[in-house]
């Protein structure tokens, strides 16, 4: 029977598939005493359980398509490590024996004890690598319990599959795609997490919040799932297929119509200069970046570096992978930003732990970066070394207060002196920017200006941040308004701040590359815009089609304005002028 679903639509595009949903809930535990005579029974129990889950691995392993990233490979290769760590494959014997418990139950103490040791370490990103314990550990307990191990992002084909889950990493929405998965659906998310911007760039359709989705839909029945309006409808009937059929004929022609634009330059019809540029996760996204005609990078997200991965990139991998990027765009500026490790990047939400109490106000960004020299400096050093190889640019996310602003120059004052002594060329005039994403720094943009290169808006969390709304919570997310009129009020400001200490702003918040915003932006004076290479030839058609003359009327009334739903009327005037 026909069933309808609706959810936030997070990244757009149609696609039809088969369901596949994946469990990844805590298996349910048993414990029993075992009797002398069976101790040696469930200790050879437990061995062929470790013997199994190694072999799974390793044919997932084999499995990986042969184009797919090192780090995918790493990433189980990790997880085998752990599999013939001693923690994992004789401590659980000893305490079958010890306990004369059963090997689940001794699975589960040993699991226990591990994640202690993880949660009192102070690096936090090793305190990350407690959920790969914690996978590897449920995947033993799964074999034992004859649980069939269900399809985690990497472990089987999901070519065209529609994935369903509770909640999904920037991680796992990696791995996802290296499978050519045709859309996901979770339970929990807002738009604005770092899931759903991966999914937008990766134009991988989704819609998220879909509370009880994984009750709903069964594996393997048909699905139509609208990225756009946040619809998923099981088990279709004819004219219902052919109907979202037609749609999905229709958008890809749109899309392909978008192209003859790729070589236009991007202008007002007044003659006003657009600087569209890209937002990259991976170094890999360069060739969309690239396909797109996009003027340069306004957002490299280096945290993804980071990402999936046994250990830390040191200065000479960072600076091998920044100087490759910039080598492939040679004459357009990258922008590359320090690292934003915190918040939704940081832990991957499944290991069962309690969560850090606002982790989006807490250690993350530029305080984590400022609070370790050890994590922060090979990435100054190695961002300052690929300098000398392109147009780069140096941006610092999550400025708070001008302090923090100073403490970043005089670190690069320092490596500066210190790469001279070394002999390392540099560029000694790459411009260092800021972000703009904490209210306090939008309403203090004069003094960041007075002291930096540009400026670049985060809507993402200036948004989250004005209007106290946790991006990545579903429930909340009706509140999360880009047309509020504080946060015009911030961008405008912002924008102006800009103007006034002569250095360019740029956005790179979503709002920059959605179109419904786009004539906004132009008409409060922003000429600087980045976004995934997937949505800018979009952006380019509506700014071809605008005359500034025609906003201004507009934009005033929209700045005097004092409700949102009033300032919504206003904009769609603009959008329809
Ligand atoms: C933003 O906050 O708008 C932004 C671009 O940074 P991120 O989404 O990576 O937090
Ligand atoms: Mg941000």
């Amino acid at each position: 029977m026909t069933l309808m679903l609706s959810g936030i639509g997070a990244s757009r595009g149609i696609a039809i598939g088969k369901a596949h949903v994946i469990e990844r809930g805590q298996p349910e535990i048993p414990e029993y005493q075992l009797l002398p005579d069976q101790i040696d029974n469930e200790v050879i129990r437990f061995q062929q359980a470790i013997t199994t889950a190694s072999q799974q691995l390793e044919s997932i392993r084999e499995r990986i398509p042969a184009h797919t990233p090192a780090d995918i490979a790493t990433f189980i290769d990790t997880h085998l490590l752990m599999l013939r760590d001693s923690a994992l494959s004789e401590a659980p014997a000893r305490i079958i024996r010890e306990r004369q418990c059963n090997a689940e139950w001794a699975i589960r103490l040993q699991l226990d004890s591990l994640v202690q040791v993880f949660d009192e370490m102070d690096d936090p990103y090793l305190k990350t690598r407690k959920d790969d314990v914690i996978h590897v550990g449920n995947r033993i307990l799964r074999v034992l319990l004859n649980q069939e191990t269900q399809a985690h992002a990497a472990e089987v084909l999901l070519e065209g599959a529609i994935v369903i889950a509770d909640d999904l990493t920037p991680a796992d929405t990696i791995l996802l795609q290296h499978q050519h998965i045709g859309a996901f659906v979770t339970e929990y998310g807002g738009p604005m997490s770092h899931t759903a911007i991966m999914a937008r760039s990766l134009n991988i359709p989704a819609v998220l919040g879909v509370h009880h989705a994984r009750e709903y839909l069964r594996n393997e029945e048909q699905l139509i799932v609208d990225g756009s309006q946040g619809v998923i409808i099981a088990d279709p009937d004819k004219r219902t297929l052919k109907h979202y059929q037609k749609k999905q004929k229709k958008e890809r022609r749109y899309l392909t119509s978008l192209r003859k634009l790729t070589r236009a330059p991007a202008m007002t019809l007044d003659g006003a200069a657009v600087s569209l540029q890209a937002n990259i996760e991976l170094p890999g996204d360069m060739d969309d970046a690239r396909k797109a005609n996009a003027a340069g990078i306004g957002l490299y997200r280096t945290e993804f570096l980071f990402m999936n991965r046994n250990g830390l990139p040191d200065e000479e991998e960072q600076y091998q992978a920044y100087r490759h990027m910039l080598e492939s765009l040679p004459d357009r500026p990258v922008t590359i930003r320090t690292l934003d490790l915190g918040a939704d990047k940081s832990t991957d939400g499944h290991d069962g732990g309690a969560p850090p109490t606002n982790p989006a106000l807490g250690l993350r960004a530029i305080r984590l970066c400022l609070r370790d020299p050890g994590l922060f400096k090979p990435q100054l050093r190695a961002i300052l070394r690929a300098s000398a190889h392109g147009k780069c640019r140096l941006m610092i996310p999550m400025l708070s207060n001008t302090q923090e602003l100073f403490q970043v120059l005089c670190l690069i004052e320092e490596i500066r002196h210190e790469l001279r002594e070394e002999g390392h060329a540099f560029d000694p005039e790459m411009p260092i920017g800021g972000m703009i994403e904490v209210p306090a720094a939008a309403i203090s943009a004069d003094a960041f200006a007075q002291h930096l290169d540009f400026l670049s808006i985060g809507t993402n969390d200036l948004i989250q941040y004005t209007l106290a709304i946790d991006r990545i919570d579903d429930e909340v997310n009706y509140l999360f308004d880009p047309l509020h009129p504080a946060v015009l009020h911030l961008i405008h400001h912002v924008i102006t701040a800009g103007q006034r200490n002569g250095i360019p702003v740029s956005m790179c918040g979503e709002m920059a590359g959605d179109i419904r915003y786009t004539r906004l932006l132009l008409g409060l004076g922003l000429r600087e815009f980045s976004m995934q290479s997937t949505r800018l030839l979009e952006v380019k058609s509506i700014i071809n089609k605008t005359r500034l003359s025609d906003l201004e009327d507009g934009i005033r009334r929209i700045l005097d304005c004092q409700h949102s739903d009033i300032t919504a009327a206003l904009v769609e005037d603009l959008n329809h002028s």
